[in-house]
């Protein structure tokens, strides 16, 4: 079985960027920004933005954290989104979710820039994506793209069952598979037998948020099974995936934590490298 090493490919990916950062540097005299809004105080999110702060400064952004207490009105973080939107020096805006409650996601994702949206959230980038155009794509459907990729170059035909249907993740997801010529399966809570759909798949990725959910006797033999659940659990963080049993069965698999998780944030900066570029053609 090949363990998918994300913290290894995002390590690569991130070189790689850093390079392609300092080349744009010399070229145009400036480097892409990100500008993150983080509302409240939730600790979760502290620990995601701190280390998104962290890796886009090692890859040479410029790098900005914009904090608000929970109390914050939405209208204020919409006023700072419209400014930001006007600033040449910021690429790329993400507003850090979950938002306090009387905070319209909506409201926010629709006011960020589709041209600044690294979450690759607004509407505008999900019906890129869907058409096949030139846009941000979610940064963990990505991750686990280039990691399916790196195992399976040509997917073409392959049975893709996609686990779970968040804008976030799964739609997304199901998207990229579709665009490799996969035949796709999105299945969800209403699936009526997950077991049957994921034991046909040649490709699984599981985006559910319940710990081992899926079995080593749901999956075929050789399989490859991207695991993007992130569940805390008495015996630490697991994914939706039974690592143990589907270890036995797959041809590859990525672990949690260290599989996907790593590769959300090398590719929440290349979008924000790829806002830039598309900047200096507008
Ligand atoms: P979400 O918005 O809660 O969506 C979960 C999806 O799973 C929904 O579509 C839901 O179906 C489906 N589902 C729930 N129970 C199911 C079942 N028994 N069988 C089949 N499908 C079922 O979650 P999300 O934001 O996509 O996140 C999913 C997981 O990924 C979480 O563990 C999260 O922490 C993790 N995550 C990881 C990363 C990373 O960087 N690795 C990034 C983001 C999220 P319905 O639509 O019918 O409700």
């Amino acid at each position: 079985m090949i363990l998918i090493d994300g913290k290894k490919q995002s390590a690569e990916l991130r070189e790689e960027l850093k390079q392609e950062v300092e080349g744009l540097k010399q070229k145009h005299n400036k480097v892409p920004g990100l500008t993150v809004i983080l509302i409240g105080d939730l600790a979760p999110s502290q620990i995601y933005v701190r280390n998104k702060e962290k890796s886009a400064k090692q890859v040479g952004l410029k790098s900005e954290v914009i904090k608000y207490p929970d109390t914050v009105d939405e209208k204020t973080v919409l006023n700072k989104i419209e400014e930001l939107n006007k600033d040449e020096t910021v690429s790329g805006i993400l507003v850090q979710l979950p938002l306090p409650k009387h905070i319209n996601k909506q409201h926010v994702i629709e006011t960020i820039s589709p041209h600044k949206d690294v979450d690759g959230l607004h509407p505008m980038n999900v019906g890129n994506l869907s058409s096949g155009y030139q846009g941000s794509i979610p940064c963990t459907p990505l991750g686990c793209y280039y990691l399916l990729k790196k195992i399976e170059p040509n997917l073409t035909g392959k049975k893709a069952v996609m686990i779970g249907r968040s804008n976030l993740n799964g739609k997304a997801m199901a998207q990229l598979l579709l665009q490799e010529d996969c035949t796709v399966t999105i299945t969800h809570s209403k699936t009526k037998d997950l077991q049957h759909e994921c034991s046909e798949a040649d490709v699984i990725v599981a985006a559910v948020g319940i710990p081992e959910l899926i079995k080593g006797d749901w999956v075929k033999k050789d399989a490859i099974v991207i695991d993007v659940g992130i569940n805390k659990t008495e015996n630490g963080i697991v994914g939706d995936v039974n690592f143990e049993e589907v270890s036995k069965v797959a041809k590859a698999l990525t672990p949690v934590p260290g599989g996907v998780g790593p590769m959300t944030i090398a590719c929440l900066l290349k979008n924000t490298i790829e806002c830039f570029k598309r900047s200096l053609i507008n």
